[in-house]
């Protein structure tokens, strides 16, 4: 008798998830099967089951990038892992290993990578497939649901910052504190940086406020880019926008200061405007930000088990998953919804 699973399934782009008892699916060469414990709901997600971006994810698929849980079963070929090891899947499932790309610790990049809960099935499971050369190592002892959304939220944060460029005693301003956002404050501070935080909701800039921010500014206030400019003497050193509106991109280019950086990871549909004149003559530097590659990962995780970054999460049960896709929509979750699994 084949053994089944409980999973959360996209049949079709812009309906609910449907929960289905599917097989247990069986590792291949080089795979483990994990058997997942709590796997965080990402804003990406949303957008997948929506179709929201050009590539769209094939029909159907299980959702989830953000998964953390135990090693039960190694496919053929893997060596290095053991039954028992608590593992996280991210976004990054797997790459070609053999491009300029993937040879330079840029596996993020590589053209021939597949993702978790988008050209694979991902981690809104019981168990879930990974390549054994692609997971993160976790604690054994940890809080799964605690650290789950450090595999997506956590590592793209931190390499965002990273790729601002920032030096530590400068300003970085988060725009979007959300699931990224709350963390992003985080490992800014970790980072020696002084955070300003920027959203449109008063809940999160009150989060943002509690997570050591020096200012929370509402983004829809008319002097929202002169009240950043005014407490920075000239606007921030880098700017990490994880919000899920066009115009905080904009929004964002005019807080920065001379010589500043635009790290840019929301992923919203649409285009920004951005003002040539300013980006040329002030030195503004745009730049996108895609996850982390595993060396990122490795890093960001380990901020996470020595305490200096915590996840603020609610927790829910897998049968509540498209109630929590309804909430993070209408911007109600505050910090990370993280499903919990079995175990
Ligand atoms: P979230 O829903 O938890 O947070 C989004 C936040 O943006 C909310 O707090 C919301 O209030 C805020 N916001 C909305 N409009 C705003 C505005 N005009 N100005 C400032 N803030 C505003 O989402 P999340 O899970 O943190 O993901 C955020 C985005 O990042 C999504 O588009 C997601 O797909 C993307 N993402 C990108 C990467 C990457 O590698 N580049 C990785 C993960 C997620
Ligand atoms: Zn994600
Ligand atoms: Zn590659």
């Amino acid at each position: 008798m084949t053994a089944t699973m409980l999973a959360a399934v996209a049949y079709t782009l812009g309906a609910p998830l449907h929960l289905s008892e599917l097989p247990v699916p069986t590792p291949g060469r080089g795979e483990v099967l994990v058997e997942i414990r709590a796997s965080g709901v990402c804003h990406t997600d949303l957008h997948a089951v929506r179709g929201d971006w050009p590539v769209k994810p094939s029909l159907p698929f299980i959702p989830g990038h953000e998964g953390a849980g135990i090693v039960v079963a190694l496919g053929p070929g893997v060596e290095h892992l053991r039954v028992g090891d608590a593992v996280g899947i991210a976004w990054l499932h797997d790459a070609c290993g053999r491009c300029e790309h993937c040879i330079a610790g840029w596996e993020s990049l590589c053209e021939r990578q597949r993702n978790s809960g988008y050209s694979v099935n991902g981690t809104f499971a019981q168990y879930a497939l990974a390549h054994a050369d692609y997971v993160a190592r976790l604690p054994r002892d940890c809080d799964f649901a605690a650290i789950a959304p450090i595999l997506c939220a956590g590592v793209t944060s931190y390499k965002g910052i990273r790729e601002t460029d920032t030096r530590p005693g400068q300003w970085l301003l988060v725009s979007g504190i959300g699931g990224l956002g709350h963390l992003a404050l985080q490992y800014g501070q970790a980072m020696g940086l002084r955070t300003l935080a920027v959203d449109v909701s008063a809940a999160k800039l009150e989060l943002a406020h509690s997570l050591g921010a020096e200012a929370a500014i509402d983004a829809a206030a008319p002097d929202a880019v002169q009240t950043v400019l005014d407490i920075t003497g000239g606007g921030v050193h880098g700017a990490l926008v994880t919000a899920i509106a066009p115009p905080a991109f904009s929004q964002a280019l005019r807080m920065v200061r001379r010589r500043g950086t635009v790290s840019l990871v929301g992923l919203p549909p649409g285009e920004f405007a951005s003002p040539i004149f300013d980006v040329v003559l002030k030195r503004i530097t745009l730049r996108g930000s895609i996850v982390g590659g595993r060396q990122d990962l490795a890093e960001a995780v380990a901020f996470a088990v020595d305490g200096k970054v915590r996840a603020s999460i609610e927790r829910f049960r897998l049968s509540e998953v498209n109630a929590v896709l309804g909430r993070l929509q209408t911007g109600g979750i505050e910090g990370r919804a993280v499903l919990e699994l079995g175990g």
